[in-house]
């Protein structure tokens, strides 16, 4: 089947079934332009658990699904591919475990330890984070839940991503080490996990410096998953619905030089607006997922395979609504 003829056979499958496409922004443009809605993973889990479908097809990675699923249990949730974000991956409740034990070692108490878990985690390691009673955050909200855990006057134990963890630390004046880097953890406000975002790794300072010598007005926009010295150099550090909203505003004139996943970056804005690296920064599992898989779920649902369905046990998703709960309640 052509493009064409594959995008029709889906919309009379998808409204036939009932079934609702929510896709993130840094999917493929052929899968985005599909959608029903398209947001960042929080708005996508907040759209989806409202939505009166019965059936939800997610195109975006493994816990963003997950949250849906979270927050909607009734709900059947189905990826086109069960693509898994890198990050995410990097952090199970094995290894969640393992640092707590490190931290224990180093003389911090258990009941002193308030774990913070980034959305980009399993619903097994949010589970364990809302049992320690800590918070889900998200990386517009993170600095919000930060300072609210430390009314906890505990040590902030921030999982997965090693980064978003030090620009929140930077941005409120606080301390902050990476799990294993040799620093003594009691000296510091917010103990990250050494865990990144591999795209979000490609931006470096010398990307800043090649642009802002080019074009001397230049706007660098760059998200908190960056490197903390690519924070600190830039115009504008956001989440991706908030570096959308930035970059929107300005003035079509305005050069701006962006450090977040490509198919977004290239969707967002066509005049004046580059790359922050000479390597293309695509999510390589965001980018699994094509419209020959969506077509192939939807059929999955109408022949009842129920393929790539989304599951999660009730103790895991009871916890796991907890800590995400916390962070709404916020
Ligand atoms: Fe995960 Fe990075 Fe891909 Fe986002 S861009 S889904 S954080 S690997």
């Amino acid at each position: 089947m052509n493009e064409i003829v594959l995008k029709d056979e889906i919309i009379k499958l998808k409204k036939a079934l009932h079934v609702s496409i929510v896709a993130h922004f840094y999917q493929k443009d052929e899968v985005f332009e599909l959608a029903d809605f398209a947001g960042d993973s929080l708005q996508l889990a907040q759209w989806a658990a409202k939505d009166e479908n019965p059936y939800l097809l997610f195109c975006g990675v493994g816990f963003m699904g997950q949250s849906v699923k979270i927050l909607a249990p009734n709900k059947r949730v189905f990826m086109p591919k069960i693509a898994c974000c890198a990050m995410a991956r990097m952090i199970d409740v094995g290894y969640f475990d393992q640092n707590v034990e490190i931290l224990k070692n180093a003389g911090i108490k258990e009941e002193d330890i308030l774990p913070v878990t980034y959305i980009n985690s399993s619903a097994e390691v949010k589970a364990r984070v809302g049992m320690m009673g800590g918070y889900v955050c998200t990386s517009s909200n993170a600095k919000k839940i930060i300072i609210e855990a430390r009314k906890s006057n505990k040590k902030i134990l921030f999982v997965p991503d090693r980064c978003l963890g030090q620009n929140i630390a930077i941005e409120m004046g606080l301390t902050s080490c990476v799990v294993g880097d040799g620093s003594d953890p009691k000296l510091s406000d917010i103990i990250c996990y050494n865990g990144f975002c591999s795209v979000h790794q490609l931006f470096d300072v010398e990307d800043i410096a090649f642009y802002r010598e080019k074009y001397p007005d230049i706007l660098i926009v760059t998200h908190p998953e960056c490197k903390p010295e690519v924070c600190a150099l830039s115009d504008f550090v956001g989440s991706t619905s908030q570096i959308i909203d930035f970059v929107q505003k300005l003035p079509k004139e305005q050069k701006v030089a962006i450090g977040t996943e490509y198919n977004m970056v290239k969707r967002l804005r066509s005049e004046n607006t580059y790359i922050l690296s000479s390597t293309k920064p695509e999510c390589p599992t965001m980018n699994e997922t094509t419209l020959q898989d969506v077509y192939n779920a939807l059929k999955s649902i109408q022949e009842e395979r129920f393929e790539n369905e989304i599951t999660i046990s009730e103790e895991t998703r009871k916890w796991a609504f907890v800590a995400l709960n916390r962070m709404f309640e916020l």
